[in-house]
């Protein structure tokens, strides 16, 4: 492309790439994305199978409401345009072997109500989640995108909100989904909120992401996640932006300290004023610059950080619609008449996804499930040594998963048209994600300063090259991914003199 010196080579298609590009062009840089695959979007995903069509990614996007201070970025990203909402009643919900349901409902007052019901013996902990929600309801954080009357106001509100909630804050924050589920006596609310949360996880997010639900700031996109991905591609191709498909970035060159461009695995050799990686962090750290630009934190978070967990990702066309069961944003989970092992994993309850909130997931009468499950990435890798095994070990999956589903849904293995399955390798192969995570970094107690602090977008003794998107941002997510591709192109705007704009 040319090394002048508003060149920029960004690496990966992802939310966090497309939208470095986009940010990059509204500030007149020279953009090229280099993409690994040949479709935009990295994780935020979906794919087509006999007119059914399985999403990989979206549940819930934060901003999704015009009122959100976070709605801005995507409309700035052409993400917001066009785009219908589903808000669903509820979260999720649990059933359990004794007849009772545990509903997760999205409105708090209904949801306290509930839980109270179930175990009245519970109240403290239950009262305390319902004060948790409402502690993360009153933060209305302030933003640059907004007009600067609007944030003086909201920056000496979440000041005052701070000075209330700092230490009840803090608390949440260093509580952990496992540790906040074992205060429940009641056997199907502690399981409930155990399969709610990853156990690591900081539980401050399901805090935070139940504030949203109730203010209707985390709606569903109807049609998915590749819209979406569609979306964002078409902003950056319409402010002039290249992207190449299909090619892999082997190396990030290097010369005296500096970035110069990128050497993909075909030997093609490409010069850029400045690189971005918005790939992997595993793979740009230590494939991509051989591991020579780290330093002590970066080694220990590589080391020790918990990630998201990889996954086991069954996905069916079911030929019946499923009017009586309710619609929605992450589905249901159901006691197993035994426990059994599905893949690496013993398992005595399975979760199911019944996408009946999005009708442009299946032809007319039939619809689209999904079974999400937590599975180790070195397990299917070891399958993997022989071909052929590690395709009947999925095989076999489907078809016992199917006959699990036969327990709550009789008939169910008679009516399916379509199978699927995405392995921990799957998600890998097609994203490059390290060790297949979804998400990247989980905030646990231990790293949840970067809540406050955020991890630098540059690596120790190299200049001109920067990181972006859910490896440098722990938590993960779409909005996130942008949020990240949005302050590194300030950052960059600023070593440059430049006044960063959002408009064309
Ligand atoms: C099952 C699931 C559910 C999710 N649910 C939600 C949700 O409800 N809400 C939400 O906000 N988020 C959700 N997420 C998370 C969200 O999808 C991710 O956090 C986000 O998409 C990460 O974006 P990214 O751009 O940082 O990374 P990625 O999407 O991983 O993008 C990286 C890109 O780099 C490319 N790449 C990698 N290596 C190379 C290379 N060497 N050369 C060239 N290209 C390369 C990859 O192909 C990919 O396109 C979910 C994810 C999954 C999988």
């Amino acid at each position: 492309m040319g090394a002048d010196e508003k060149s920029m080579i960004i690496i990966g298609a992802g939310f966090a790439g497309l939208a470095t590009g986009i940010y990059a062009r509204l500030n007149g840089y020279k953009t090229e994305i280099y993409e690994m695959h040949n479709l935009p979007g990295g994780l935020c995903t979906s794919w087509k199978r006999n007119g059914y069509t399985f999403d990989a990614c979206i549940h819930w996007l934060v901003g999704s409401s015009p009122e959100s201070n976070y709605n801005s970025i995507w409309q700035e990203t052409g993400v917001a345009q066009g785009r219908e909402f589903f808000y669903a009643d509820e979260y999720c919900r649990a059933e359990g072997a004794d007849g009772r349901t545990v509903i997760f409902h999205a409105d708090i007052d209904r949801l306290e109500k509930q839980l109270l019901e179930l175990a009245p013996q519970d109240k403290e902990p239950v009262m305390d989640f319902i004060r948790g929600i409402k502690m993360c309801s009153a933060f209305d954080f302030p933003s640059d995108r907004e007009p600067l009357f609007t944030r003086i106001r909201k920056q000496i509100g979440t000041f005052l909100t701070f000075m209330r909630y700092g230490g009840e804050f803090r608390r949440w924050t260093n509580i952990t989904g496992e540790q906040f589920a074992s205060r429940f006596n009641d056997p199907l609310l502690r399981q409930a909120f155990r399969e709610i949360w990853i156990p690591e996880f900081s539980m401050v997010f399901l805090l935070f992401t139940f504030a949203y639900l109730a203010k209707r700031n985390a709606g569903y996109p109807i049609g998915g996640s590749k819209p979406m991905s569609e979306a964002l591609e078409k902003r950056y191709r319409d402010l002039g932006g290249v992207i190449h498909y299909n090619k892999r970035v082997a190396r990030i060159l290097t010369d005296e300290g500096r970035a110069t461009g990128i050497r993909l695995v075909d030997g093609t050799e490409v010069s850029a004023a400045r690189v971005v990686s918005a790939a992997d962090g595993h793979a740009t750290l230590f494939e991509m610059l051989d591991g020579k630009f780290l330093d002590a934190g970066i080694i220990e978070q590589y080391d020790s950080w918990p990630v998201f967990h990889s996954l086991l990702f069954v996905s069916l066309g079911i030929n019946r619609k499923f009017d009586d069961v309710p619609k929605s944003v992450s589905g249901l989970s159901f006691p197993l008449k035994e426990p059994v092992m599905i893949a690496d994993k013993l398992r005595d309850r399975l979760p199911v996804h019944i996408y009946n909130q999005d009708p442009t997931m299946a032809p007319e009468g039939k619809t689209a499930v999904t079974v999400m499950l937590e599975s180790d990435y070195s397990y299917w890798k070891q399958l993997a040594e022989d071909r052929s095994v590690y395709v009947q070990k999925k095989e076999e999956t489907a078809w016992q998963i199917i006959r699990l589903l036969e327990q709550r849904f009789p008939g169910i293995a008679g009516q399916v048209e379509v199978t699927d399955v995405a392995t921990p390798l799957t998600f890998e192969r097609y994203t490059g994600n390290w060790k297949g995570s979804f998400e990247g970094w989980l905030i646990t107690p231990k790293n949840a300063y970067t809540m406050m602090k955020p991890m630098s977008q540059t690596v120790p003794g190299l200049k001109n090259f920067y990181m972006c998107g859910q490896w440098v941002e722990p938590g993960g997510g779409l909005p996130t991914s942008i949020m990240s591709a949005r302050r590194l192109m300030k950052k960059i705007c600023g070593e440059d003199g430049i006044r960063f704009s959002v408009n064309h």
